[in-house]
């Protein structure tokens, strides 16, 4: 078999473009989205995300805010700032660019954000109610690779899901996402006990694990649908971590690094930021 691929660049420009309308008909109604970027310090990669970030906005008519300030900044002044973008009834959402320099707490900073502002999905109250089967904001990355397997038409309902890495920000979110949807789910991690046996067993496999190429085909089910989060920089580019080559002879869908999963996490913020702007929390 040869895996079909998923082009989450594609995937991404049409969510993208469908949300410019929606965007284009709230502020016929007076509406204006905004999302509000906040960048502290000069994280390199985290510029480059602010970057595209606000570039998405722009194409999509959303107007983004961008405060940034420097890698001194006290807790209390962030917290501050955060409490009067929670104030400002012109800012739909909230986004404090992860991570901070270490002397700034990080849970400190999510727990000032108005949950309803919280397009990043990160507020534990947003965490609980994803867990609890409640509407939320689901986190971008996670959302993301949802849709994706949504594209393939295939249902999820029933299906074997196998989830390798347990972090807050993709294992455990995709986990709850997927169990929603009625997967029967397995998430993995480094401790886990035969890894190659027990994702042989998945008609979707999530990769989210920083290990280049960690995935290969002798794990993988014929016919099995693979998503690949994974972003390692390696001399010779980007590459994911699953080994695209090999599996793509196995897998009935597979997403390419870059490509992937990578364009649809600003889709979801731009989702997340209309919701926040139209009221209608995880609808
Ligand atoms: P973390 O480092 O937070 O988590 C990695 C997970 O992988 C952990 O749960 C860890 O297990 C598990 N793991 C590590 N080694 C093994 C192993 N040998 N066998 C099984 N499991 C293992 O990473 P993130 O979740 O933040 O990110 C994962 C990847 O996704 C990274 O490459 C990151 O760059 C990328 N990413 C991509 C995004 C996108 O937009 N495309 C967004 C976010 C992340 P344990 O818990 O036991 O340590």
């Amino acid at each position: 078999m040869s895996a079909k691929i998923l082009d989450g660049k594609k995937i991404s420009a049409e969510i993208r473009s469908s949300i410019k309308e929606e965007v284009e008909k709230l502020k016929a109604h007076g509406i204006n989205p905004t999302l509000a970027v906040v960048l502290v310090g000069e994280n390199p990669a985290s510029k480059v995300y602010v970057g595209q970030k606000e570039k998405g906005c722009e194409e999509a008519g959303i107007i983004s805010r961008k405060y940034t300030l420097p890698v001194d900044t006290t807790l209390e002044e962030l917290l501050t700032l955060v409490k009067k973008l929670n104030e400002d009834k012109e800012v739909h959402g909230i986004l404090v660019q992860f991570p901070l320099p270490a002397h700034l707490k990080e849970s400190a900073v999510l727990s000032a954000m108005n949950p309803e502002k919280d397009v990043d999905g990160f507020h534990a109250l947003n965490v609980g109610r994803l867990f609890s089967g409640l509407p939320c904001f689901e986190s971008c990355t996670p959302k993301g690779v949802i849709t994706l397997i949504e594209r393939t038409g295939i249902h999820i309902e029933g299906k074997n899901a196998v989830i390798i890495g347990r972090s807050n920000i993709v294992g455990k979110p995709v986990a709850a996402m997927l169990l929603a949807r009625n997967a029967t789910v397995t998430i993995t991690h480094s401790k886990t006990r035969n890894l190659p046996e027990v994702v042989k067993q998945a008609d979707i496999v999530i990769a989210a694990i920083g290990k280049p190429r960690f995935v290969t085909a002798d794990m993988i089910k014929e016919g099995a649908i693979v998503i690949d989060v994974g972003i390692n920089r390696l001399p010779e580019g980007l590459v994911g971590d699953v080994d695209y080559e090999m599996v793509a002879q196995k897998a009935s869908w597979i997403t390419p690094v870059p490509g992937g999963v990578g364009p649809m996490t600003i889709a979801m913020l731009l989702q997340n930021t209309l919701k926040a702007a139209t009221g209608k929390l995880g609808a």
